[in-house]
């Protein structure tokens, strides 16, 4: 902590404990975790993993806090989110140094996020004032009926380690909009962006109670998920993670019939078709397949190449990955930064492994670098094939496997050969194409001609076995509205 104290301007963004009713709890009561630097593995801060007891105080808190909080004017509400939003906006440095720190991305990408993050606290306090309800036309002379739009009650919000910023307000910014109270889980990777966050909630006016963060190390984290989802007092879970464990918490939220929004794993289809603009193609490969060393569930998992340009389109792609620039996100210039832990690592080197052995070859990187553990080098692999294990399962680190096809029926048929269906793009000049692509993927999401489709603007979420729900745009906060009918008889 005393290292972060030199390089964290606003030392009020610095706690290290859980945030309960209002007030910090910064004692170790129960377990310990460290939260470590990837970039050289120093220990940034010693945090408590909560207690049983914490877990549900801070669900009563929320569970206390939440009428109040609903009971305000949506005009009210939306001027303190406003509020939170510009205080991110000044702590943005800070902000972004935290999530370098205990992440690993480059500095510009955190600075990128933290605005990414934000943008959605500016957009849910807009359209906490165009929460609406309906009257019905009347199915009885002598009756009316109208239709309430309701906040859903206290949320559990568990966020992944991959977007420390981001992951948080795009769950917490529509379900204070809504008017509902929340208890954080954040990961165990990345508490301290989390905290800071928490804390600038609450400086901008966010009463006591209704938001609550509690965290614990990794051995913990499943006790504390048990606490938080077996209190029948929570009505929603929204989950950001893998898919085992969105799974498993999903079998847990069965017991007390929680409200779900699960955003999980991906498996995104990139594809390139012979007449694509090759350039772009490899531009857009490059920014979904390494942006955040690859760890983004809607980033570029298979890139399937139609096998006319399927050399030209590999020259260029590792063309550009050689410019990459591997080494500590703080300093200058640096693109890619270290994995988030060694299970990481050594599911990319796993990945690499087996697609070799079943006939892959290595023709960009392959290797950890002499930078340290943690920094794997970004990895081209061409002659890749749908048996190898990089084509099912989630690579989640910078290996890029091309595939070759001959015909778009086969592209498409490969593209959803799979139990995700969260993002895909394809790169295609034809307008015919790109509408029958567009319908027949099995996708939530879809960049044609266009790599980078996240925004506070549109609805992210997936089909099949990536997830329940959207995120942003205005569709984000109808998981946190419930709908009540009134009927009026006797008229
Ligand atoms: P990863 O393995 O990449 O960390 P996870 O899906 O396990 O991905 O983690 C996403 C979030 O879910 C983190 O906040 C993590 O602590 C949390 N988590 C993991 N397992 C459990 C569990 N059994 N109960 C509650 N939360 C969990």
């Amino acid at each position: 902590m005393e290292n972060l104290r030199k390089v964290i301007r606003n030392a009020a963004v610095l706690r290290t404990g859980h945030l309960i009713d209002g007030d910090w709890y910064e004692n170790i009561e129960r377990n310990e975790f460290e939260v470590c630097n990837p970039a050289n593995g120093e220990v940034l801060a010693t945090l408590p993993s909560a207690t049983n007891a914490q877990a549900t105080a801070a669900v009563s808190a929320a569970h206390r806090a939440q009428p109040l909080w609903a009971s305000k004017t949506a005009k009210e509400r939306a001027a303190i989110l406003m509020k939170w939003y510009e205080l991110i906006l000044a702590n943005r440095e800070d902000l972004a140094i935290l999530m370098t720190l205990e992440q690993g991305k480059p500095l510009a990408e955190a600075r990128g996020e933290v605005l990414f993050g934000a943008s959605f606290v500016s957009w849910y306090a807009e359209e906490a004032k165009r929460i609406q309800g309906e009257v019905l036309q009347t199915y009885s002379a002598d009756r009316r009926v109208l239709i309430l739009r309701q906040p859903i009650g206290v949320v559990v919000a568990i966020t992944p380690w991959n977007f420390p910023s981001a992951m948080i307000t795009r769950k917490c910014a529509p379900a204070l909009a809504a008017g509902c109270s929340i208890v954080l889980k954040p990961s165990e990777e990345t508490p301290l962006s989390a905290i800071a966050l928490c804390a600038l909630a609450r400086e901008a006016g966010i009463p006591p109670g209704v938001i609550n963060l509690v965290m614990a190390g990794r051995d913990d984290a499943a006790a504390l998920g048990r606490v938080l989802l077996s209190d029948d007092r929570v009505r929603k879970l929204s989950f950001t993670g893998s898919t085992a464990t969105g799974k498993h918490l999903m079998r847990l939220a069965a017991d007390n019939v929680l409200k779900l929004s699960l955003e999980l794993g991906g498996n995104a289809p990139l594809i390139v078709f012979d007449d694509a603009d090759l350039d772009r193609a490899a531009e857009g490969a490059l920014a979904s397949k390494f942006r955040n060393m690859g760890q983004t569930c809607t980033c570029a998992n298979r890139i399937l190449v139609q096998r006319g340009v399927y050399q030209a389109f590999a020259e260029k792609l590792v063309e550009k990955v050689r410019k990459l620039r591997l080494g500590p996100g703080t300093e200058e210039n640096v693109t890619q930064g270290p994995l988030i832990n060694s299970r990481a690592v050594e599911k990319v080197r796993a990945h690499i492994e087996d697609a070799v052995a079943k006939g892959a070859r290595v023709i960009q990187g392959g290797h950890v670098s002499a930078k340290g553990p943690l920094f794997f080098e970004p990895t081209v692999l061409a002659d890749v094939n749908p048996e190898m294990q990089i084509c099912s399962d989630e690579t989640f680190g910078p290996v890029a496997p091309l595939l070759a096809f001959d015909t778009e029926e086969e592209a498409l048929t490969l593209a959803n050969a799979t139990q995700y269906g969260l993002a895909g793009y394809f790169y295609t000049r034809d307008l015919s194409r790109a509408f029958r692509m567009a319908e027949r993927l099995e996708l939530g999401a879809i960049g044609i001609n266009e790599a980078v489709i996240s925004s506070e603007a549109v609805p992210i979420g997936g089909v099949k076995q990536s997830g329940i729900g959207r995120e942003g745009a205005h569709h984000g906060i109808e998981d946190f509205l419930e709908i009540k009918q009134v009927t009026i008889g006797g008229l």
